[in-house]
């Protein structure tokens, strides 16, 4: 499998500070913050700084430190955002997925009760 990483997407423009985001949590491997068009009361994108299209991607081709770093990210947005009772994680993957960003990122979306999700 062949990742094409296009550094013009616009999580790409985000990491270099040419297009504002509201952060949750920074760090050194990966940016967190709200998602422009929220579908919940809590709903936080966590991207990681590397290159990577998608989960696949970044599972596949991100070192152990990225990754971990990565994970970490995402356990410090769960603490900020209280997400105490559970939220659901959603990983868009490509073309079947239905991603319109090709930039790995993570949904994280909760504070409130989900309904059951259907394809
Ligand atoms: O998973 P998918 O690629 O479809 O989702 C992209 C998400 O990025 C959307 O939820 C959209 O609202 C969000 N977005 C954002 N800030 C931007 C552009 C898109 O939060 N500047």
């Amino acid at each position: 499998m062949q990742f094409d990483y296009d550094d013009q997407n616009i999580f790409a423009k985000i990491l270099r500070g040419e297009i504002p985001n509201s952060t949750v949590f920074e760090s050194e491997h990966a940016l967190a913050f709200h998602d422009i068009q929220p579908q919940a009361q809590v709903h936080v994108l966590v991207i990681p700084k590397g290159p990577y299209v998608s989960l696949d991607h970044f599972a596949r081709d991100a070192s152990a430190e990225e990754q971990a770093g990565f994970m970490a990210a995402v356990a410090e947005v769960c603490r900020i955002t209280g997400v105490v009772d559970g939220f659901r994680a959603i990983a868009n993957t490509r073309t079947h997925g239905v991603q319109d960003v090709p930039h790995f990122h993570l949904h994280i979306i909760g504070g409130q009760q989900l309904g059951r999700m259907l394809p």
